[in-house]
C-alpha cells in the first residue's frame, strides 16, 4: 500500500536513506530539516528519482507551532497521514559531566525529548482511528546509548534517548486501541555527519572498529529496519525496541 509518511530530520543522515527508501516504494514523504535547506531540497530530489514524491519543509521539532506546521503541510501535499520517523536529534560535544553548561543540556532535552514527544503526540492526533484517522506506524530514533550511557562522552544525549525508549512503550500500549503501532530503533555507531557535529568526526569508524562486527554502521543499515517498522509485513509488532548496533 502506498502511504503518506513525515520523517523529522529526513534531510541527512538516517533520515534522509529512510526518506529515499520510502520513494523506492512510492510512497510520499515529508522531509523535515532544521537549517540546511540545500540539503533538504537534495533530499527531496532523491526521493523522487527513486520513484516516490517529498517535499521539504523547514521546521524546528522543539517548537510546537512548526511542527503542527511540518504535519499540516504533509497532509496537504499527500493526504491522511500513515507514519512518523521520529528522526530528528542532535548531540553535544564530548564533555566530563560536571562542565556541562544548563544551555547545553536544555537544548539536548529541548530537540531529543520535547521535540519526539511533540511530533508522536501530533501523530497520534492525526492517525488515531478514534479521531478519524485511519491508523498508522510510529518510529522513534532511540540509540544504544540508551542502554550504555555514554559515559565521558554524553550522558545528557544517552538520558534523552532513554526517555524515547520509555515513551515508545507507553505510546505503543495507549496507542495500540487506536490502530497505531510505535517501535524504536537503537541504532550503534552508524556513519553519519552527526559525529562531526559533536566535535568527533572519526567517533563511528574508531569505535566503530571495537564492535563484534568490527565497523560502523550505514545510514541505509538503520533506515532498512525503520521501514520494515513502518510498513505491512510487522503488524503484530509494537512497544518493540530493536537494536541495529553490529552486537554492540
Ligand atoms: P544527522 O546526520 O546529524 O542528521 C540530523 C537531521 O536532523 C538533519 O536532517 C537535521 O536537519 C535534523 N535536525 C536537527 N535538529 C533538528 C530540529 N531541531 N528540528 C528538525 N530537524 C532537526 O543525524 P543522524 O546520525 O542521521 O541521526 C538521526 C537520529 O538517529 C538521531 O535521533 C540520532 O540521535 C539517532 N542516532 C544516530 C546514531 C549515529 O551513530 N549516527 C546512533 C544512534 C542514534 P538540518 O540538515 O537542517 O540540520
Amino acid at each position: 500500500m502506498v502511504k503518506t509518511i513525515l520523517i523529522t530530520g529526513g534531510s541527512r543522515g538516517i533520515g534522509r536513506a529512510a526518506a529515499i527508501m520510502a520513494g523506492q516504494r512510492g510512497w510520499s514523504v515529508g522531509v523535515n530539516y532544521a537549517g540546511n535547506e540545500a540539503a533538504a531540497r537534495e533530499a527531496v530530489q532523491a526521493v523522487e528519482k527513486a520513484g516516490g514524491k517529498a517535499i521539504a519543509i523547514r521546521g524546528d521539532v522543539a517548537v510546537e507551532a512548526d511542527v503542527i506546521a511540518m504535519f499540516d503541510a504533509t497532509e496537504k501535499a499527500f493526504g491522511k497521514l500513515d507514519g512518523l520517523v521520529n528522526n530528528a536529534g542532535i548531540v553535544g560535544p564530548k564533555q566530563p559531566f560536571a562542565e556541562y553548561s544548563l544551555e547545553r543540556m536544555k537544548r539536548i532535552f529541548d530537540i531529543n525529548v520535547l521535540g519526539a514527544y511533540l511530533c508522536a503526540r501530533e501523530a497520534a492526533r492525526r492517525m488515531a482511528k478514534s479521531r478519524g484517522g485511519r491508523g498508522g506506524s510510529i518510529v522513534n530514533l532511540s540509540s544504544m546509548a540508551s542502554r550504555l550511557g555514554s559515559p565521558g562522552e554524553y550522558v545528557d544525549y544517552a538520558g534523552s534517548k532513554g526517555a524515547i525508549d520509555t515513551m515508545t512503550i507507553g505510546l505503543a500500549r495507549e496507542l495500540a486501541p487506536d490502530g497505531i503501532r510505535v517501535n524504536a530503533v537503537r541504532p550503534g555507531l552508524i556513519d553519519t555527519e552527526i559525529h562531526a557535529s559533536g566535535g568527533q568526526p572519526d567517533r563511528a569508524a574508531r569505535l566503530g572498529a571495537t564492535t563484534p562486527m568490527g565497523r560502523a554502521g550505514t545510514a541505509e543499515e538503520v533506515a532498512a529496519a525503520i521501514m520494515w517498522l513502518l510498513g505491512d509485513d510487522c503488524n503484530y509488532l509494537t512497544a518493540s525496541l530493536l537494536d541495529v548496533a553490529g552486537g554492540r
